[in-house]
Parts: C-alpha cells; sequence; structure tokens
C-alpha cells in the first residue's frame, strides 16, 4: 500500500466527510473520459431517506475503509456501532455523528430500532456467522465482510435464515465495484484479449503473529482457515468474476509453506491451487502469508494480447497493462478508493428494494466450497477434485 492511502485516509478521518458534490464530479469526469462508473452515480439521496446501516466491530478494516466509505456514500447513513469497546465507540461516535451504540451481549435489541436499516459485519471470520444470523433474525439486511464464514455448512445456514427473514445478504467482495477491475472485465468482454487462455492470480503477504488483527487470523476458530481464507480469496474471486457465465468444474492444491514455522500450527500458510473452469480454461493460483512485500497480481492470457495487474485488489493503486493488439498500455480507470462506497450503495440500493446485491450470499457460499476441496485435495497430496 502507498503513503497515499494513509494520507487520504487521514484527510477523510478528519474532515469527517468528503463532500457529496466531489464525488459527483468525479463521476462526471470519468463519464466524461469514456471510463466504466464503479457504482450508482445517481444524485445522492437527501440524508432522511438513505439506508440507516450499523456497524458490527471496529476493528482496522472497519475504521480504515469501511467507515469513511460509508461517509461517502451516496444512499447511506451511519446510525449505529456494535463493539466490545466502548473508548472506541466514543471516539468513533464523536467523530462520525453516530449515537447508537451497542456491545455483543446487547446486540439482539438492534430488533427494536427502527434507525437500523442494514448491519455490515466487520468481525472475525469464525464471528461471521453468528452475527449474520442474529442481524437477519433481527429483521435487518446484511453485508458480511469475506470471506463468508468458517465453513459451507455455516454459509448454508446464513443463506437459510437471510431467506426465512426476507432480508438480503451480501458478501462484501469490493472487487466488484472497484473501477479498474470492471475495466478489465470489460476488456475481456470485449474480445480485446481474443480467446481467453489462462488466468493467475498471486496474493499473499508476511503475517506478523504480534499485531492484532493478523493475531486471529492465525487461530483456526477465529480465521476458519488460513492464507487462502484470508488474501488467496481476492485472486479465487476476482478471477471467477472475470469469466462471466463460465465457472469452476475441477480443483486440486498444494500446500506451499515452511511446516515448522510456529506462526502455522493451526491454519495454512500458503496453498497453490489450480482450477478448471466447464469451458476449459485454467487459473492456476497461490495465496501466502510467508511473502513479503504484499502481493496482489493477477494475469489475463489472451490468443491476442494479454492483461497484467500488480497490484490488482488493493485500495489505491490498481492498473492495467495491455500488452498485444499494438503498443502497450497502462490504464487506470478511475479512483480505487470510491470502491468502498460504490458497494455501499449497491448493497443499500439491493436492500432497499429488497433485490439480490451483486455479490450474493450464494456466492460467499461458492468461493467457501471451492476453498473446502482445496484443502481436501491437498490433504490427499494434490488430487484433482470434481467441484
Ligand atoms: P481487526 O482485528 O482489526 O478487527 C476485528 C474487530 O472485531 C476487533 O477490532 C473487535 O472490534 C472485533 N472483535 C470482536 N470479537 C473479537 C475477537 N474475539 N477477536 C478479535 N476481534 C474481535 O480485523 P480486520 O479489521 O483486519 O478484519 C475484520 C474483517 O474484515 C475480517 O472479516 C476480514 O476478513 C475483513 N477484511 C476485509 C478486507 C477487504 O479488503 N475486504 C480487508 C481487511 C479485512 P471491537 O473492539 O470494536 O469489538
Amino acid at each position: 500500500m502507498s503513503d497515499s492511502k494513509f494520507s487520504r485516509r487521514q484527510i477523510v478521518a478528519a474532515a469527517g466527510a468528503v463532500p457529496l458534490a466531489a464525488g459527483a464530479t468525479r463521476a462526471l469526469a470519468q463519464q466524461a473520459k469514456g471510463t466504466p462508473l464503479a457504482g450508482d452515480f445517481a444524485l445522492p439521496d437527501p440524508p432522511g431517506e438513505r439506508m440507516r446501516w450499523a456497524v458490527v466491530g471496529l476493528g482496522n478494516f472497519a475504521v480504515g475503509e469501511v467507515i469513511p466509505g460509508i461517509r461517502q456514500s451516496r444512499h447511506a447513513r451511519m446510525t449505529a456501532f456494535v463493539s466490545g469497546s466502548p473508548a472506541k465507540q466514543a471516539d468513533l461516535g464523536a467523530r462520525y455523528g453516530v449515537e447508537r451504540f451497542y456491545n455483543y451481549a446487547d446486540f439482539d435489541r438492534i430488533a427494536d430500532d427502527p434507525e437500523i436499516d442494514c448491519v455490515y459485519i466487520v468481525l472475525p471470520v469464525g464471528l461471521h456467522a453468528e452475527y449474520t444470523i442474529r442481524a437477519l433474525r433481527a429483521g435487518k439486511h446484511v453485508l458480511c465482510e469475506k470471506p463468508m464464514a468458517s465453513t459451507s455448512a455455516e454459509c448454508e445456514a446464513m443463506i437459510a435464515a437471510a431467506t426465512a427473514a426476507n432480508r438480503q445478504l451480501g458478501v462484501a467482495y469490493r472487487i466488484h465495484f472497484e473501477p479498474t477491475n470492471l475495466r478489465a472485465k470489460q476488456l475481456i468482454e470485449a474480445g480485446e484479449l481474443g480467446d481467453l487462455r489462462f488466468i493467475s492470480c498471486d496474493h499473499g503477504f508476511n503475517a506478523n503473529p504480534d499485531w492484532p488483527p493478523h493475531v486471529w487470523r492465525l487461530q483456526k476458530d477465529l480465521a476458519g482457515g488460513g492464507s487462502m481464507y484470508d488474501i488467496g480469496i481476492y485472486g479465487l474471486n476476482t478471477s471467477l468474476m472475470m469469466i462471466g457465465d463460465d465457472g469452476p468444474a475441477e480443483v486440486s492444491a498444494t500446500y506451499s509453506y515452511p511446516k515448522d514455522d510456529p506462526r502455522f500450527r493451526e491454519v495454512e500458510g500458503g496453498i497453490d491451487f489450480r482450477l478448471r473452469t466447464r469451458k476449459g480454461l485454467t487459473i492456476s493460483g497461490s495465496s501466502s502469508y510467508c511473502w513479503s512485500p504484499y502481493i496482489s497480481s493477477q494475469r489475463y492470457m489472451g490468443s491476442q494480447a494479454s492483461l497484467f495487474m500488480k497490484p490488482a485488489t488493493t485500495y489505491d493503486e490498481n492498473h492495467i497493462v495491455l500488452e498485444g493488439n499494438g503498443p502497450q498500455r497502462t490504464i487506470g480507470a478511475g479512483d480505487p478508493w470510491g470502491q468502498f462506497a460504490a458497494q455501499i450503495d449497491a448493497f443499500s440500493l439491493a436492500a432497499r428494494a429488497n433485490r439480490a446485491h451483486r455479490t450474493p450470499g450464494e456466492m460467499g457460499l461458492r468461493d467457501i466450497r471451492i476453498i473446502e476441496a482445496m484443502y481436501r485435495s491437498a490433504d490427499s497430496g494434490g488430487a484433482t477434485l470434481a467441484l
């Protein structure tokens, strides 16, 4: 991540909110350049008509990205925080004008709070299913962070709870709202690469066993799985996003980390995998908690041109290098920071209409089933398994 992300975060936090007019101006500028828009850039709703959001878990990602994203959105506003820390609630409440606070014990009281329409679950993975189901039973729509849950059985229970409550359940796959990835998808679908022949995706970083947000990532009960659950899932989900109506048919995988590394007693530190789609395309990927620096790379090889993205799935520097079909081109299709607000806006509009979000619970379930198959394959020495 670049320094620019932190300066932008600081600016957003200090200012409290980015003026809505700035987003609209940027959207118009993007339209003028002919680039695709990541979200719904219609006029903002008046504050009284925006969907009202509670954020559950005030950790690193919630404070750094989710909360500023909600403040930048056009169809949402924050009304409540759920946290085990009254001090964080007081601090963030003062900064963002939020006055309704709940903790994990009294969470179910949100059922009686008409000032909450949507709940954003930003907790460790092992808690996603419990709090998602409790929120759905309280009658709220839920956007849950990735990966959806610890197991496919939990994902199925979450989907069943959404159906029973007649509420929407989305998984926060932000790349589906990131302008440069949407541009890449548009280029692939327009045939710029010719026939797509091969995809590779590599994501990883070096897990720090002493840093609180990484501590729970190394504990199976809170993390669900290892690097593939946390970081490899970006490559998996982004690759599948790019191939449209094609889908995975079989998978094989092997573990790839030092077995004597004390960080990885409970979860895997790295995995290499190979997916074959129904149409015969290969997606080759890797994820790791043992790499430096932070790596986020996607490559799409076609019969006429190839598209490289590094970084591919970050918050502010994603870009495309397109080779073949003429001179090499570098494409950055818009401000990646906008993906957070665009995702919130899209879910707000879906919830208001009570229709499925672009990245629904079923997509989260699909990905967890694939990762579970990767683990089964790796456990059996790399066998190819049908999906
Ligand atoms: P953090 O550890 O920074 O935050 C998690 C928060 O959950 C804590 O601060 C705490 O908030 C709350 N919490 C409740 N119970 C526990 C517990 N037993 N142990 C630890 N925390 C607990 O993690 P992240 O912010 O990095 O990750 C949170 C979620 O966001 C995860 O699902 C992760 O996968 C996802 N994420 C998504 C990203 C993306 O790009 N989409 C990027 C990074 C993370 P409090 O003190 O308020 O109770």
